[in-house]
């Protein structure tokens, strides 16, 4: 069997029109932005192009783009660089249980250093809900951040009405939106920030934004960097070029892309999840199938340890917890968070399906899986039976 990629939630390849557009930039196109000079100002022209590339999709102003390392510094940007400013007025932040460690850990250092922290759990369907969030919110609560799609079991947060109830209260509102860039239709007007990457649209790593709104009351961001003040102060450092060109084009095609990129996959996801439940018993999906990313499955196997399953499937990339926690062994706080047991966050897979996946390559995925899926148990029902 051919290797299939059906990990689209931990990274995704950069597009051929992507590379093509960075090109020019990493050879004779490659001056510093800041440069007074022809090399320069051709260099700062690419960067303004991206920054409209992006603004238009996203609906935001260019001037509201900072660029960053990734969505992992956005976020801690976000976080601990507003938090200096907001402390006059309160120090307790609202987040939720499902959040990626780049904003839960950005928040319990702060609970460190004395502020207080709220985290919201999420119901069985894998979602926060608004009642529990407005009733969280208090008098000295300065900030809450909700990540619009999680990135395990692809849940989409109610990030509109949470954002209004924010907005009601004077609470900033900043959402993790890495996962729902390029992938779910988002309006933005009451958000206050957002951060995204690059690599999870077929961009490249190691560029990413923080978004944040002009609007009054100004936000008031203190750099994590100090340097020579590039992007009013907010993040120093020489803008790489050639990554924000290749941010703004995976930008504009996921916006122009989005419609027929998620009828894609949905249907190809529709179909793994179909063929799993007919051939696999015992098998459940985790997190609602209503309010979800279209590429994104996670199911339970029970009884089958999901790792070793995935080792024995050299060929097909799924992942059994989120990519950027799969170093560690412990099972999912995410599934955890809805109500699974470790033995069933043990037993469970996410798959993400991308945009150049094909029917034939689900078929041969499911095939293989519902086989070794058989040899597993049998293993373990031989094994009990020694016992
Ligand atoms: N937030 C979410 C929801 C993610 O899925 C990821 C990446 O896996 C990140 C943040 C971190 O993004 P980056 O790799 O750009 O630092």
């Amino acid at each position: 069997m051919a290797r299939v990629y059906l990990d689209h939630h931990a990274t995704t390849p950069v597009d051929p029109r992507v590379e093509e557009a960075m090109a020019p930039y990493w050879g004779q196109a490659f001056g510093n932005a800041a440069s007074a000079h022809i090399f320069g100002w051709e260099a700062a022209e690419a960067v303004e192009n991206a920054r409209a590339q992006i603004a238009a999709s996203i609906a935001c102003k260019p001037s509201e783009i900072v660029f960053t390392s990734g969505a992992t510094e956005a976020d801690n940007l976000a976080i601990l660089g507003s938090a200096p400013g907001l402390a006059r007025r309160g120090r307790h932040f609202v987040t939720s249980a499902i959040e990626h460690p780049a904003v839960l850990d950005a928040l319990r250092h702060l609970e460190a250093q004395g502020a207080e922290l709220s985290i919201l759990p999420v119901d069985s369907e894998g979602r926060v809900r608004v009642d529990e969030l407005k009733a969280a919110l208090r008098d000295d609560t300065v900030l809450c951040s909700v990540m619009w799609a999680n990135n395990e079991i692809g849940t989409i947060q109610p990030v509109g009405e949470i954002s209004a109830a924010c907005r009601e209260r004077g609470v900033l509102f900043h959402t993790d939106a890495v996962q729902a860039v390029g992938r779910i239709p988002m309006a933005i007007d009451s958000i206050d920030m957002l951060s995204l990457t690059a690599h999870k649209i077929y961009g490249p790593k190691g560029i990413g934004a923080l978004i944040v709104r002009r609007r009054t009351p100004r936000i008031h961001l203190q750099p994590l960097l100090f340097g020579g003040g590039h992007q009013d102060g907010l993040r120093s450092g020489t803008l790489p070029v050639a990554l924000i060109v290749g941010l703004g084009e995976a930008c504009a095609l996921a916006a122009s892309e989005r419609e027929q990129r998620a009828r894609h996959v949905q249907e190809l996801r529709d179909h793994l999840l179909y063929r799993l439940q007919a051939e696999i018993e015992d098998l459940t999906v985790n997190g609602t199938l209503r309010e979800r990313l279209p590429g994104n499955l996670n199911v339970c196997i029970q009884g089958v340890e999901a790792e070793a399953l995935l080792l024995e499937l050299r060929e097909v990339a799924a992942s059994t917890g989120s990519a950027c926690s799969s170093a560690e062994h412990h099972p999912s706080s995410v599934l955890l968070g809805l109500g699974l047991s470790p033995d069933e966050a043990h037993a469970s897979i996410r798959f993400g399906v991308g945009k150049d996946n094909t029917l034939e390559e689900i078929d041969a995925v499911c095939d293989a899986i519902v086989k070794k899926v058989e040899v597993l148990r049998s293993f373990s029902r031989h094994d009990s039976r020694e016992r």
